[in-house]
Formats: C-alpha cells, structure tokens, sequence
C-alpha cells in the first residue's frame, strides 16, 4: 500500500478526468483501475462502485439521496439494536428531516441477531433496511444473505454495512443480493480517508447526487445543471486519488494471502482467545454468538475499561476501550464500555498470551 502511493505521488500525481497531459491520464486510469479493481473484489459492475470518505460517508450518502428520492414520512426503516453510530444517526438524520420511523430489531443475550426476530419487525411499512454484516462492538456475524432474502420478499430494500466483514471474509454483494454494501479502506489494511459504496446499477440510476461541484455534472448553465451517470454523479469534487490507488494495493494484497485463509486465521486466534480469556481471573466475554468475526469485547472484574487499556498498552497490548461507537450494545450489556481486541492476519498464539498475561497484572495493580 505505502510503495503503492509513493509511486502515485512520485510519478503520476495529477488531477483526474479532467487533463489531458499525460501525468492526468496516468492518475485517470489509475484510478479507475482501482474502481475496476474493486467492482471485481466485490463482484460488482464498476458502475456501481462509488468512492466514497469511508463506510460513513457511504452510509450518509443512502441516507440522503436514495432516502430523499424514495422515503416518505411513515414509512419504516428497519435497523438492528447493534448497529455502529455510523449505521444509526445518519437515519435519525432522515427521521428528523422527512418523518420515516426507525423500528430496531434486538439481540439476544449472546448478542446474535436472529432472522425471526428480523422478519417479524418488516411490516406493510417497511420499505428499507440498514443492517451490519459484523458487529464490530460484539464480532457477531449476521445472517445477511437470509435477512435480504426475507426483506425483498416484502419489497424491502437492504443496505449492509460491510466496515467489518470485507476485511474478514469473501464478500460477493451479488450472491449476498445486497442493494447497498459499504465499507473502509482502512480496516482492509489500506490507507484512510477512503472507502466504497456499492450500489446496485439501477438504484444508484435513480438516485440523484449528494454533493455539488465539479466532476459530478454534465453541464452548468445558471439557470440549470444535469449530472453525469452513477457512479461519478456521486463523487464531486477531487477525489482521493492516491487512496484509490492503495486502496487497490490492499485488495491484491488480501487476496494474495487469500480471504479464506485470513478467515481461518482469525477464527483460530478468536477461539484460542475465547479459551484462554474464559479461564483469566476476572474477565467476563461482552457477546458469545456461535457466529463471530475475529473480535473478543471484555470486561475485566474491578478493572474499568479505560484503566485496562492503559496498562495493556504498557505491555504492548493494543486493544480498543470505550463504547466503540455502539452505545446501544452497551446499554443492553449494561456496561459502559468494555475492552476489545480485534484479530488481523499478523496477529499469534502469542499475542493473545501476552493479553491475558497483562489483564493478570492490570488485577494485581488494582489488588484484586
Ligand atoms: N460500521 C462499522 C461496523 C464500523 O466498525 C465502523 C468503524 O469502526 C464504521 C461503520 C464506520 O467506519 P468509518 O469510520 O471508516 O467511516
């Protein structure tokens, strides 16, 4: 990724679409390789690939142009209880501004979100569904390719936030039927400040733009503005072109070690740390559904969660503490955060060892 863009800015930075030098129509198609690049990634047509800021960006834009285009006030939009903020606000947004409800489907005590409890929440109202692939507060896998099943049975349409399950597992948004699929560069071992909303070609057709300014129209008179086809209609202004261009970098790098193996990995490591942290002194597992991504939430007997991380990161433990931008999953635990650690493909046995190592002496430190 880093000698990716370091070759984009060393020899071929420039503007795209819009220069005719040839540094342009290097950046041009760079750029646009990247797109092709990752419409293959997720089997989608390039057309429905929009380059968005990240997986917030990408949710906001649904929110506002496809809800602006097809919601009215009345109608339901269908969430899960443990959605990002990301997955959440942006549809508060709408409820605010056009009068949709937002009806929440809950979670068991294991934190898994069961397909009933999906079917019975999509009513004659019902007309959209914004649904995480993986939880990223719990882990917990969702079954996405049933839930859509079920919502377009009722004509529903189905947004997944993909943030957490495209860097963990094979995702082809056609054989998931997913309307909408969005997810960051930077949880794909890419750089930030990019990531991608798929769109299936005929919504994004009948959606209009989100921003205004260049790039995005076909021609501008004071009087009136007509704007190009998807996807560029959705991306005013200069993009981040060296992001698309890592972006790209990180997706041949995750498939040469290949998805399934990065999947096996981290269910090995999630399980080992299932293990060893169920017999750590103390330490009580947030989520334990059959189905999860490799994420373990914690808290730790005595130990708030914020003070755990501070003394794990003195051992070299790097792990997440606060609410994780879920404060609803914290709210049904009844915590106010836990402690979470997260497993990518240079993670071992060993580091999960040195984790339940450092809780140990986080509990000694607290004299517990
Ligand atoms: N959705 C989920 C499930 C996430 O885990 C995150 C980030 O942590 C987001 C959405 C938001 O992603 P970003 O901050 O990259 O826009």
């Amino acid at each position: 990724v880093i000698e990716a863009e370091r070759a984009c800015y060393e020899t071929y930075y420039a503007n795209v679409h819009r220069g005719v030098y040839r540094l342009s129509q290097e950046a041009t198609a760079a750029f646009e390789n990247a797109r092709k690049r990752t419409a293959r990634f997720l089997n989608a047509g390039e057309n429905e690939i929009v380059f968005t800021r990240g997986t917030t960006e990408a949710i906001n834009l649904v929110a506002e142009c496809y809800g602006r285009a097809h919601l009215r006030a009345g109608d339901e939009i269908v969430l899960t209880e443990l959605e990002h903020h990301a997955n959440i606000v942006p549809w508060q947004f709408l409820r605010d501004k056009i009068g949709v409800t937002l009806k929440i489907v809950p979670f068991d005590e294991a934190g898994e979100v069961h397909l009933d409890a999906f079917v019975a929440a999509l009513g004659p109202r019902t007309k959209f569904a914004a649904i995480a692939h993986v939880s990223n507060a719990l882990g917990t896998i969702l079954p996405v390719k049933a839930m859509i099943e079920a919502a377009h049975a009722q004509g529903v349409t189905v947004l997944v936030d993909g943030a957490q399950a495209v860097p963990h597992m094979t995702v082809d948004v056609r054989d998931l039927g997913a309307d909408f699929y969005a997810f960051s560069a930077h949880k794909l071992y890419g750089p930030t400040g990019i990531g991608v909303l798929f769109g299936r070609a005929d919504l994004l057709d009948a959606m209009p733009p989100y921003q205004g300014g260049g790039d995005m129209i076909q021609s501008v008179t004071f009087a009136e503005t007509t704007y190009q086809k998807p996807p560029f209609r959705f991306e005013a202004g200069t993009p981040h072109i060296a992001g698309a261009v890592g972006l790209h970098a990180a997706i041949d790098y995750v498939e040469a070690l290949g998805l399934d193996v990065l999947a096996a990995h981290e269910e090995g490591l999630r399980a080992y740390a299932t293990r060893v942290l169920g017999r750590t002194p103390g330490v009580r597992l947030i989520g334990t559904a059959p189905r999860k991504a490799g994420v373990i939430s914690f808290v730790v007997d005595g130990v708030h969660p914020h003070d755990a991380g501070t003394i794990l990161d003195r051992d070299g433990v790097a792990v997440r503490a606060g609410h994780h931008c879920a404060q609803p999953v914290m709210e049904h635990f009844g915590v106010a955060a836990t402690v979470r650690a997260s497993f990518g493909c240079y993670n071992t046995r060993d580091d999960v060892d040195a984790l339940a190592a450092s809780i140990v002496k986080a509990r000694d430190l607290f004299g517990l």
